[in-house]
């Protein structure tokens, strides 16, 4: 029996989310929509915010929230 676990979850975002999480010192957090991009990234590729939350456990929490929960904001071509 092949039962999946995952209901609605797409398996690339918890993929990409895991990639982050594995590596969130390459990653940061905007304060503004909560959004990951990149560490070099000057402004939110989102909403254009500049402030934002580097820490790693902060990228590591949000990575897994966001590759998770069932959303629409966020797509895999936002985290740059
Ligand atoms: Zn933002």
């Amino acid at each position: 029996m092949n039962k999946t676990i995952s209901k609605g979850v797409s398996s690339a975002r918890l993929e990409r989310a895991q990639e982050i999480a594995s590596n969130p010192s390459a990653y940061k957090v905007c304060e503004c929509c909560d959004s990951i991009v990149g560490a070099n990234s000057v402004t939110c590729s989102n909403c254009h915010g500049y402030r934002f939350d580097t820490s790693q456990t902060r990228v590591v929490d949000q990575a897994i929230f966001l590759g998770t929960r069932k959303q629409t904001s966020v797509t895999s071509s936002d985290l740059v």
